[in-house]
């Protein structure tokens, strides 16, 4: 007996530590305590309240600090317990040689899962606590790893179809509550068994591993790209907002997989085809596996049209989708084509009845369908970022013309351009407003760029800044379509706005709706009371322009006026 305590005791100097003499407890019992659990464990002997005793080397190399800063210590400020345990209650609570999982503050503050098990001594000062605590993260490595073993594709990486599943599930739980939930994209490699059996297998395997690579670079971060069969893979995407946004994610992978692989030292193309489910809620989808089966059931008439491309499950979606994504694909040439032009209308001053300017409509002279309404494609070029190179253009010709009329001879005009929200917030509208004024020398204050109140939902980000930027620089502002949109009038108060363009849709009933006319005369009155002009769109009938010259609009536009026109019609009416 006396043996084992002296080993036990050298044990602890080893590295551990014990209270100095005069603590709470005699040597003996402590190292009573102690040797009654000495393992390969880190051992803690404890007080009642927690505060360490004594602990021996492995606690030390546990925690990475040594015995003698650990003693003295609450053992609570390096273990803790998972979920809401307490560690002051399970010493309290004498569920003695119970496991309990938790965490030690461990090397370099680096959290180390642990099992601690509570052993309790009777000894003559009071009750002790030995806290045994063993490491057990080789232990959830291995779990970790079979679990993984289980989820993934060992040829790929990639999850299986066990975890595509479960991740599918949770994704739609969580979309019960938004309109478009997860979308799927069911892919199959066409043909690839006679690419396989002409190739051989390793040349097969090396090329499902490259498909595998190429579908992660062309997914986006949180989508999971899982492979669910020999030469079938699954992209579920979460978080897409329109089935048009899914179609170009599917359209993205069928021409990025048509790109040519490398298996052994040969080339290798191959074709895909996709087939998109959505968890929307007029699918009627159940659950993962209907939604699954719906992709399968697209990537099969994929397949029937000839491969190489991707279907809806939903024929109706894939008819809109597909024609969406051809007008995009149409306008991207159309626009480096040359395709798009601007035709203006004017405005006119409503007394007076003098041409002032005019405002630069743009349109897409499309080699078979003739001219297209900007209504019809402005919304894809917002969609797709195209807007950017659009709206520069415009801005462009619209000067350009400028300075042909002025060398015509011409009086001078206002051109009106019209920006979309996008282009005020993420392109630099100041820096090339100030660049082509100053290399086609129109001065600023010829030039007028109108913005919706959409805008002005956002009135104290970048938008704001553009804005102040422009109108230090000299351009006009107007707010087009007012009154269709944000309702705080306060913004016109904030703004850098010079003038009103009063919507269609309240112009309409002038003349003949008494009500209609008391609320454009105060839309009018409130654009002076801003100092603002007011401008009435969509003027159609004299009754209307009678009606405005009463109310004191200051301009006026609309097809009674004149209808939008190309620029030769224009250079007639301003010679007039
Ligand atoms: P907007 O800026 O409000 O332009 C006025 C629209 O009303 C034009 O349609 C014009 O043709 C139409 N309009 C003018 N007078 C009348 C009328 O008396 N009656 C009726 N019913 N309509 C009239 P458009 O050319 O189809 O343009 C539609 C919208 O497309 C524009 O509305 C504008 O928001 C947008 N847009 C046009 N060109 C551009 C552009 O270059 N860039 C951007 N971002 N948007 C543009
Ligand atoms: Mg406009
Ligand atoms: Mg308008």
């Amino acid at each position: 007996m006396e043996n084992r305590r002296t080993s036990a005791s050298e044990q602890l100097k080893g590295g551990g530590a014990v209270l100095p003499r005069g603590s709470a407890l005699s040597d003996v019992d402590r190292l009573e305590a102690v040797v009654a659990t000495v393992s390969g464990d880190a051992q803690f002997l404890v007080d009642g309240d927690g505060t360490v005793l004594v602990c021996n080397p492995a606690a030390s190399s546990l925690t990475g600090v040594p015995g003698a800063t650990i003693v003295g210590s609450n053992v609570a400020s390096r273990i803790g317990l998972d979920g809401d345990q307490d560690l002051g209650d399970l010493l309290c609570s004498g569920r003695i040689g119970d496991v309990a999982s938790g965490w030690v503050v461990g090397v370099e503050g680096r959290s180390e899962p642990v099992e601690v098990v509570v052993g309790r001594h009777h000894a003559m000062e009071g009750t002790v606590y030995v806290l045994s605590v063993r490491s057990v993260r080789d232990r959830l490595l291995r779990e970790a790893e079979l679990v993984r073993r289980a989820t993934h594709d060992p040829l790929t990486g990639l999850p299986n179809r066990s975890l595509l599943l479960q991740h599918l599930e949770l994704a739609i739980g969580r979309s019960s509550r938004v309109e478009l939930g997860p979308a799927i994209l069911f892919l199959d490699l066409d043909r690839f068994k006679r690419i396989n059996d002409s190739l051989g297998h390793n040349a097969g395997d090396e090329l499902l591993v490259s498909v595998a690579r190429r579908l992660e670079s062309c997914s986006r971060p949180g989508d999971l790209v899982a492979r669910i069969g020999g030469d079938e893979f699954v992209v579920l995407c979460d978080g897409l907002t329109s089935a048009q946004a899914v179609g170009r994610m599917a359209r993205r992978i069928v021409h990025s997989l048509d790109e040519p692989f490398t298996a052994g030292s040969i080339d290798v193309r191959l074709s895909t085809s996709v087939g998109v489910a959505m968890a929307d809620r007029s699918t009627g989808a159940e659950g993962a596996s209907d939604l699954l089966a719906q992709a399968d059931e697209a990537m099969y008439r994929a397949k029937e049209n000839g491969g190489g491309r991707f279907a809806f499950y939903d024929r109706e979606i894939s008819d809109q989708a597909i024609q969406k994504l051809h007008l995009e694909a149409e306008l991207e040439r159309g626009i480096s084509n040359g395709e798009l032009v601007l035709h203006y209308q004017p405005i006119y001053e409503v007394t007076g009845g003098q041409l002032t300017g005019v405002e630069a409509l743009v349109r897409w002279q499309h080699p078979h369908r003739g001219l297209v309404q900007p209504l019809e494609f402005i919304p894809v070029a917002e969609d797709t970022g195209m807007i950017f190179a659009l709206g520069e253009w415009v801005l462009e010709e619209a000067c350009r013309q400028l300075l042909a009329w002025d060398r015509s001879g011409s009086r001078p005009i206002v051109m009106s351009v019209n920006l979309s929200p996008r282009q005020l917030v993420e392109a630099d509208i100041p820096a090339t407003v100030g660049r082509l004024l100053s290399t086609s020398g129109v001065s600023a204050d010829r030039l007028q760029l109108e913005i919706t109140e959409d805008v002005m939902l956002e009135s104290s980000g970048p938008a704001l800044v553009a804005l102040n930027e422009l109108r230090q620089i000299g351009v006009g502002i107007a707010i087009d379509d007012f009154g269709t949109g944000y309702s705080s009038l306060s913004y016109l108060r904030d703004l850098p706005v010079t003038v009103l363009k009063l919507d269609r849709c309240f112009i309409e009933g002038l003349g003949t709706d008494p009500q209609a006319s008391s609320v454009v005369a105060a839309m009018i009155s409130l654009a002076h009371s801003f100092g603002l002009t007011a401008v009435a769109e969509g003027v159609e009938t004299r009754t209307q322009l009678q009606a405005l010259r009463f109310l004191d609009c200051d301009l006026a536009q609309g097809f009674f006026l004149q209808r939008p026109k190309p620029p030769d019609d224009i250079v007639e009416l301003l010679r007039t």
